[in-house]
């Protein structure tokens, strides 16, 4: 089988509502589709959902990018997935969004042509995975509202996000676990937000609020911030944007900056990326969490069928595509319910869109 085309085309998606967090303010969002051809009739659906302010990458970006690499890609097997990778780096660096597109697009059409579904060609076995739902940064009762709202519709797992005004978010956080109960799994996500002072000071402020991690405390280039956190820390410290690519994760993993890493699809290259970061930090003990950017359903799908083939991956937080007011054509065969996903058994990973 050999690659013939590539497509790719840009979708604009509309929040519900705009979405605030520490590092910024999403009001639209778009993202690219990618169909990829082969000469045997098959075809694979791929996503590359690009931030400015995470992956250094836009649409329009991301379009040019998968331009690039299509004189590279077209005529290989397209089962050579890790040599396909290899192309694309040697086109050009970083990029990851661009090269998820291709890499999700690659692992679809594969499945497919085995007839068999994504999280069985990538090894695993269940099909159903369980998202949390995150609460953007609003007034502290408002964020516990909604939290309200979130577990009356059938989640048991929150993300907060916090780390613009620390009294706020003390506050926020004592009100949403008063608001939901004990039951209920709290995430928390500073983005960026906290020196290493204020972080401590969270901490302790919200001690008895039983949160389960606190994703990225620090700017992305303060690793040793990362570090001096953990040393001290109650809570398990998460890597999120200092985590990129495969060599940040060889990093974080040396210094022993962070307990979890948060693994995106978009910001390390894909699927078989996001697998060799898993795979490492399982071989030292660290847990993973499988999160989103502004993704449609066809990316939230491919990371969905990663969470289910591998084990380690122990957090979820795939719910972006619930954000949007419709999703732009992206037809999806998983259901999800509450926060239960179940992926099916459709071929591939089970997501269309016409382009
Ligand atoms: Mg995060």
């Amino acid at each position: 089988m050999k690659i013939t085309a590539i497509h790719a085309a840009k979708i604009d998606l509309e929040l519900k509502k705009p979405f605030k967090v520490a590092i910024g303010y999403i009001t639209k969002v778009d993202t690219v589709v990618v169909r990829i051809d082969t000469d045997e009739g098959i075809s694979g659906f791929g996503e590359g959902s690009g931030i400015p302010f995470v992956t250094g990458e836009t649409s329009q970006s991301v379009l040019q990018t998968l331009k690039l690499f299509e004189k590279d890609l077209i005529g290989q097997n397209p089962f050579a997935i890790d040599h396909l990778h290899k192309l694309m780096d040697r086109t050009i660096v970083r990029n990851p969004a661009a090269k998820a597109a291709v890499d999700i697009a690659l692992h679809d059409l594969c499945a497919k042509a085995l007839g068999v579904p994504l999280y069985t060609f990538l090894g695993g076995v269940k099909r159903m995975v369980e998202t949390d739902l995150t609460i953007g940064i609003d007034t502290p009762e408002n964020m516990a509202q909604e939290a309200q709202e979130i577990i009356s519709r059938g989640f048991t797992q929150l993300k907060v996000k916090t780390g613009i005004d620390l009294a706020d978010d003390i506050r926020s956080l004592r009100l949403i676990r008063e608001a939901v109960g004990d039951q209920v799994k709290i995430k928390v996500d500073a983005n960026q937000g906290y020196t290493v002072t204020e972080c401590l000071e969270f901490m302790e402020q919200v001690h008895d609020c039983d949160i389960e991690l606190i994703e990225q405390p620090t700017p992305y280039w303060d690793v040793e911030g990362l570090l001096q956190i953990r040393k001290k820390a109650s809570i398990p410290i998460m890597a999120d944007e200092s985590l990129m690519q495969v060599e940040d994760a060889v990093h974080l993993l040396r210094t022993g900056a962070v307990d979890m890493f948060n693994i995106k699809l978009m910001k390390c290259g894909g699927l078989h990326r996001g697998m060799q970061i898993n795979a490492m930090a399982e071989a030292a003990n660290v847990p993973t969490m499988l999160g989103c950017m502004t993704e449609s359903p066809l990316s939230i799908a491919a990371a969905a069928h990663l969470v289910s083939a591998c084990p380690n991956v122990q957090f979820v937080d795939l719910d972006s595509f619930l954000s949007f007011k419709d999703v732009g054509g992206v037809r999806h065969s998983f259901t999800i319910k509450g926060g239960m996903i179940d992926l099916g058994d459709a071929p591939g990973h089970g997501v269309e869109v016409d382009i």
